[in-house]
């Protein structure tokens, strides 16, 4: 298979190639070129598996020609045998027609697992045949840097450098990635904000001399190929679980920057029956407001209690945009190239085709608090309030329907106790037995000046593999 940039200027690559790029150099993105499908049969023939067994059919075709089937399925099965529960991603009933999908049984408690375990490892393996070794450089403001450490702990070939501001994440989260046994992790307090963080590794990443010459940089973030593809199988095992393809289901995804989303997307146009997506935003509503108006306006950032869904701009969106113009990658240049001075609007063709599918929400903090007491104190279920913006859309789009509704349910409440307080509960979520002991764990990282030279020094000086 062959990925090709949504900007139709930047070569096509492989997956082994795609696996170790992040943007295109033409400013874009990598998408498949074409997708595998599969028919009502193939579908029939995926009830009662397992996870692992599920992954291995849905990424297979993804990545055939880099890597031998036999030697995929070690690598998944060994990354899901790392989830805390029997089903890997289990179903909870919430009413008649309504479930949440539990993305929270990895090692960090948030869906990010279900890429990041897989990524770090599929790196690893092909690192280790073309005996290279990289350094991973990422900038965190929550969920992504405990998820790729934990994903990247045990490679041989990895060097993995996660900035975080100084003071300015939560315990549970600093911990979660400061108390990570190994030589290869490298923790950076930066004392700055979370922009400074960003701004540097960008800069890192457009000039990349610093690092010795056989050292590639890598990225993590959700612009990764690998990260998406991880994420189209749970739409499968959740859909066949609730009765795909007899039935029809729909699909709530809290959503920051597209990625979880646009892999539900690629799920139904692989062949799963869905009938509507839906964007479920915090106050942070860029993406509602495409759907509500056509134009894409960059928000000012606001902090909500959902933080890992904070931010201004969808990164992950040109890829369904691409689509949506046809797969024209001069047109999208050309919307990208003017979005970067102002507002774009989009076709009403676009928009056409996108609405076929998508619907969207946005939830404010009072009514994520409010939904997360309702069900708390109808069900004694528990949501996280990431989660909880998903079954508030659900609620408000779904009202009615006979197609069963599956939120994704992206973080486990004992990440975000804050909101679980200012819902009002007096319930205090604990977080699970393997993390119990997460606030006794020696933490481990450095703190360096607010600047570019210092942090790059550091690394220079912490290299390990
Ligand atoms: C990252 C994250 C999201 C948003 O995912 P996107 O792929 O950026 O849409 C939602 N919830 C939680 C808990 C997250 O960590």
């Amino acid at each position: 298979m062959k990925y090709v940039s949504t900007r139709g200027q930047a070569p096509a690559l492989n997956f082994e190639e795609v696996l170790l790029t992040g943007l295109a150099v033409d400013g874009g993105l990598y998408v498949p070129e074409s997708l595998p499908q599969f028919s009502s049969a193939d579908l029939a023939a995926m009830a009662g598996l397992s996870y692992p067994e599920l992954a291995l059919r849905i990424i297979s075709p993804f990545v055939a020609e880099s890597i031998p089937e036999a030697d995929l399925a070690t690598i998944i099965d060994d990354c899901y045998a790392e989830f805390r529960h029997e089903a890997v991603a289990p179903l909870v009933q919430l009413g008649a027609n309504e479930w949440v999908l539990e993305l929270f049984h990895g090692p960090t408690l948030a869906f990010k697992d279900f890429a990041l375990q897989l990524l770090g490892r599929l790196l690893d393996y092909i690192l280790e045949r073309q005996h290279r070794k990289v350094v991973i450089m990422g900038a965190t403001s929550g969920d992504t840097g405990s998820a790729a450490i934990e994903g990247c702990k045990r490679c041989k070939n990895i060097d993995i450098f996660i900035l975080h501001p100084h003071g300015r994440v939560s315990d549970v989260q600093r911990r979660q990635m400061t108390t990570v046994v190994g030589d290869n992790i490298h923790n950076i307090a930066v004392e700055g904000n979370f922009d400074d963080c960003q701004a540097m590794v960008k800069a890192s990443f457009n000039d990349r001399s610093f690092l010795p010459e056989d050292r590639h940089l890598v990225a993590v973030n959700s612009i990764n190929w690998a990260r998406i593809m991880a994420q189209i199988v749970y739409y499968f095992y959740a859909a066949v679980a609730v009765g795909s393809p007899h039935r029809k289901v729909s699909f709530s995804v809290p959503t920051g920057n597209f990625g979880d989303i646009f892999a539900g997307y690629l799920a139904q146009k692989m062949g799963l029956p869905v009938e509507k997506l839906i964007i479920a935003t915090n106050a942070n509503d860029v993406l509602h407001r495409i759907m509500q108006n056509a134009v894409y306006h960059r928000g000012q950032l606001q902090h909500t209690l959902s933080p890992s869904m904070d931010i201004s701009v969808s990164s992950n969106f040109e890829r369904l945009l691409f689509d949506l113009y046809q797969r024209d990658g001069a047109a999208i240049a050309e919307l990208m190239d003017t979005f970067q001075h102002g507002d774009i609007t989009f076709s009403s063709e676009a928009m056409a085709t996108a609405r076929e599918l998508f619907s969207s929400q946005s939830v404010d903090d009072a009514t994520t608090c409010a939904l997360v007491k309702h069900v708390y104190d109808t069900s004694e279920y528990l949501l996280d309030p990431h989660s909880a913006i998903g079954v508030s859309a659900a609620r408000d789009l779904c009202a009615g329907s006979a197609t069963p509704v599956i939120t994704l349910a992206t973080a486990h409440p004992a990440k975000f106790p804050a909101a679980v307080a200012e819902a009002g509960l007096s319930v205090k979520p604990a977080l699970p037995q393997h993390l119990s002991d997460l606030f006794e764990r020696e933490e481990r990282f450095a703190v360096t000046p607010n600047d570019l030279s210092a942090v790059q020094a550091h690394m220079i000086a912490h290299i390990k593999v």
